[in-house]
């Protein structure tokens, strides 16, 4: 069977508190053999790191900039500590959106950039939010320079996707590949190097095509795997290997999702 790395998954967000087991059951039976679950902020950390001790699952921890209002100095002082004590796999889910209305601007960029320090004194990777502001994150990376990272979502130029990637970035385009309409990313989907694109799903939000409006999972992924090897017109299975393969080179040897009990409801 096929493995493949979700390399953004929300398995700790309150939408699979009911079914989160059968949600990682259905993952694994589809082939998804890691689920990274970046956190969003300091004070779900611990539901964050339950992730790791029930599943296994390799964590990003971070400040999400949707939720700048929460991200005081405080919650970037605890962060740092869970950081040291706990040995992520990359800081996130950590940038820039300058999309929703309401968030603080200058706040963002001062969380973000203390952010991006903590990385630099961890030697960690980023996974970044990138929402109306790729110029500004790209910015902020060519003065910083993580080592690596992940621009999750990425919905930009080709030219600015080209900057992501000579920063030594990844790109990861999830659910929203599948729609017909998405012609920008389709197009990236197709033209830009194999070696420079990882899967995601973003589950439970930016659901694909085939389940609009409704939960986003993990076990989707395959399938938004098989729509990148058709725009393509490559096989899964070089889709599955060199993708994962991209993601091990950003995070590391990322751990195998625990193995669920076959009896779970699929
Ligand atoms: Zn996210």
């Amino acid at each position: 069977m096929l493995s493949f790395i979700d390399t953004h998954c929300h398995l700790d967000a309150p939408e699979f508190t009911a079914d989160r087991d059968a949600v990682v059951a259905r993952a694994q039976a589809a082939g998804v053999q890691t689920l990274v679950v970046p956190a969003i902020t300091a004070g779900t950390l611990d539901l964050t790191l339950a992730m790791r001790r029930a599943y296994g699952c390799p964590l990003a921890l971070g400040l999400h900039p949707i939720y700048v209002d929460q991200h005081d100095t405080a919650a970037l002082t605890t962060l740092r500590a869970r950081v040291e004590q706990e040995m992520p796999v990359a800081i996130g889910e950590i940038g820039l959106d300058f999309f929703v209305d309401g968030l603080d601007r200058e706040r963002q960029l001062e969380v973000f950039r203390a952010q991006l320090k903590l990385a630099l004194e961890f030697d960690l990777p980023v996974l970044l939010h990138v929402r109306r502001a790729q110029d500004e994150v790209l910015r902020e990376l060519r003065r910083y320079r993580p080592r690596a990272g992940i621009a999750h979502a990425f919905n930009g130029s080709r030219q600015q996707a080209d900057a992501f990637i000579k920063l030594g970035f990844k790109l990861g385009f999830g659910g929203a590949m599948t729609f017909e309409r998405a012609l920008n990313l389709r197009r990236h989907a197709v033209e830009l190097p194999l070696e420079s694109i990882v899967l995601e799903t973003d589950a439970p939000d930016i659901s694909p095509e085939w389940a609009y409006k409704q939960r986003n999972e993990p076990a989707y992924l395959p399938r938004i795997a098989t729509v990148l090897a058709e725009l393509r017109q490559i096989d899964i299975a070089t889709v599955a290997a060199q993708t994962s393969e991209n993601a091990r080179q950003v995070l590391g040897p990322v751990a195998i999702t625990k193995p669920m009990a076959a009896s779970l409801p699929q």
